[in-house]
């Protein structure tokens, strides 16, 4: 399985794999930022099946 993320800065969106980011937890989720625009982009943490941490960006700002 392959979770490509794509920068949500609409001039950037530059494609990133998981192994090409730093995915950090500024207190707001986990959060990626773009290594071109620096732009935050937020993600969501789940649990595969052997309890590896997975991935899945999420549009915008998560709500708190
Ligand atoms: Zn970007």
């Amino acid at each position: 399985m392959s979770s490509t993320f794509v920068c949500r800065n609409q001039s950037c969106e530059t494609p990133w794999e998981q192994s090409e980011v730093e995915i950090r937890n500024e207190g707001q989720g986990p959060l990626f930022r773009c290594p071109v625009c620096g732009a935050r982009n937020y993600l969501e943490q789940f649990e595969d099946d052997e309890g590896n941490a997975v991935y899945e960006q999420v549009d915008g700002k998560p709500f708190l």
